[in-house]
């Protein structure tokens, strides 16, 4: 089969994790007798160099006419001072918008290898830590009009917050759909005893909740949402949830799991064209050191192989090969054991050989 990938290197880490994403997926190709073409795509930080703005026009159309995007990451301190309207942020609105994409997917899940490496307490991960975040990606505060102005010589700021009932309904039925695929349990997150926007979303998910008979809906303010994922996260099946609450909840699902360089993530919207990336950054701290943890951008790979291209046992065969990279004890420093003992046991490995022997693993 032939398919077409919008690549997008972009800044910091992003073309070093990338380069691994792509080797992992030309064995994928050879193996499996298919042919995946790359588009390259000028994003971010590097585009604001090279055009002036972080998406240019004819870039987000190339994304379009692709079969789905792989997103490395974009920003860094260079770009911090540009203005708002241009930042590399602006870049991955631009191309979610763009693309259509309004349904982010972030499993949290724990490999049975890393579990030493959860900053949580062992009876905790014990009981199990295997949870999806369905977060709302194009609407809310993110994409509300932003303002800043100075009234009677004092300055001050807004960020409006805007859901309609479509956007929470249509979200919300991917959560549903999502929890019927697995432990049947749908909790939605809010902050109804405060917004509006809330206040909505819970009546909009109650009213749609009869077409999804054989799922459990429950209702959680984003407070303590927060702290239940520290607490207990082996309650959580699924949680659907606006674009800002998912953007932190999700971050901090990602760190009991053992390390933000682990966890893929697929933003999809009516079709079957995603985007697919990493949920970290892109780690300036670390880029340019050959350190950085490929296996989010990896398994991001793997899942555009399995839900948009419908290549289900090529993402087994990536996954599987993850799995046995991890059993062999290799490790990226980002995921290595705190106990001498534990990490004795370990050999640290840098990103591009992380990217070479899970290459070789793909069977
Ligand atoms: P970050 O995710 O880039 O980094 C947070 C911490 O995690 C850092 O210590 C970093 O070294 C570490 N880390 C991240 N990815 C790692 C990996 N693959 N392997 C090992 N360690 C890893 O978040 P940040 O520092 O808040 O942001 C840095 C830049 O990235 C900012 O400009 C921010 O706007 C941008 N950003 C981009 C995206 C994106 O492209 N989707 C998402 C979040 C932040």
């Amino acid at each position: 089969m032939d398919k077409t990938i919008a690549v997008i290197r972009g800044d910091g880490i992003g073309p070093e994790i990338i380069t691994q994403a792509v080797s992992v997926l030309e064995k994928t190709a050879n193996i499996y007798g298919h042919r995946f073409i790359y588009n390259e795509i000028d994003m971010g930080g590097m585009a604001i160099d090279k055009w002036g703005e972080p998406l240019p026009d004819k870039m987000l159309q190339l994304c379009r006419e692709s079969d789905s995007v792989l997103l490395g990451a974009v920003g860094g301190e260079k770009w911090n001072s540009v203005p708002g309207h241009i930042r590399p942020e602006k870049g991955l609105l631009k191309l979610r918008a763009g693309m259509g994409a309004y349904s982010n997917n972030r499993p949290a899940k724990i490999w049975k290898q890393l579990a030493s490496a959860s900053p949580l307490k062992k009876d905790i991960v014990d009981k199990g830590i295997d949870f999806i975040i369905v977060r709302e990606l194009i609407g809310g505060v993110y994409f509300g009009e932003h303002k800043t102005d100075t009234a009677d010589g004092i300055r001050y700021a807004s960020d409006m917050m805007i859901y309609n009932e479509s956007e929470i309904e249509r979200i919300c039925r991917i959560g549903f759909e999502t929890a019927r695929k697995r432990r049947k349990k749908l909790c939605s997150v809010e902050k109804s005893n405060i917004l509006d926007t809330s206040r909505l979303w819970k009546k909009v998910v109650h009213e749609i909740a009869s077409d999804y008979p054989d799922v459990t809906l429950t209702d959680m303010l984003v407070d303590n949402c927060a702290m239940q994922i520290v607490k207990d996260p082996s309650q959580f099946d699924v949680i659907v949830t606006e674009n800002m609450f998912g953007d932190i909840l999700s971050d901090e699902a990602s760190m009991i799991t053992g390390s933000i360089g682990m966890i893929p993530s697929s933003s999809l919207g009516a079709g079957t064209k995603g985007v697919y990336e990493p949920i970290h950054g892109s780690a300036p701290d670390i880029a340019g050191k050959d350190i950085a943890n490929p296996i989010g951008t990896i398994l991001s790979a793997a899942m555009m192989l399995r839900y948009s291209f419908g290549m289900a046992d090529e993402a087994d065969s990536i996954e599987k090969a993850v799995s046995e990279y991890l059993d062999a004890g290799y490790r990226t420093a980002d995921i290595l054991p705190r106990e001498a003992e534990e990490k004795e046991k370990c050999i640290l490995v840098g990103c591009s050989e992380c990217g070479r022997l899970i290459t070789n693993y793909i069977k």
